[in-house]
């Protein structure tokens, strides 16, 4: 089976986010056994790959705080819903598999306003 390629250009804060929900998504989909194998089951698939295209295409980039503090809501609403019910399964276990990357996005989740990114100064 083909893999999607990886979006390019992803920083540290972006790729967490992107990491976090791929993580979070095989969980689940794993957890209620939507599939016998390793893989995502098609649905599960699509959101992962829905997921991954909010945000690379997330105006606030690295400046942004984790999409479920976000006020702009870019999933359309069907995704939404697949990815709340993902975050309300596998949400509260993350601390014990993941912990540090459970850490890591509460800490992400604290920033309350996106930063608006207007052209880096390095
Ligand atoms: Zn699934």
């Amino acid at each position: 089976m083909k893999c999607d390629k990886k979006i390019k250009k992803r920083s540290g804060r972006m790729q967490r986010e992107a990491d976090t929900v791929a993580v979070m998504i095989h969980q689940y989909c794993r957890r209620l056994k939507h599939n016998d194998s390793e893989e995502l089951c098609a649905d599960c698939a699509e959101l992962l790959r829905y997921a991954e295209q909010s945000l690379a295409q997330c105006p606030f980039q690295e400046g942004k705080t984790t999409c479920g503090n976000c006020q702009v809501h870019c999933y359309k609403p069907s995704m939404r819903e697949k990815i709340r019910k993902v975050m309300r399964v596998v949400g509260p276990r993350m601390i014990l598999t993941n912990p540090i990357m459970a850490l890591r996005h509460a800490m992400d989740g604290l920033r309350k306003k996106p930063i608006e990114e207007k052209g880096k100064k390095e």
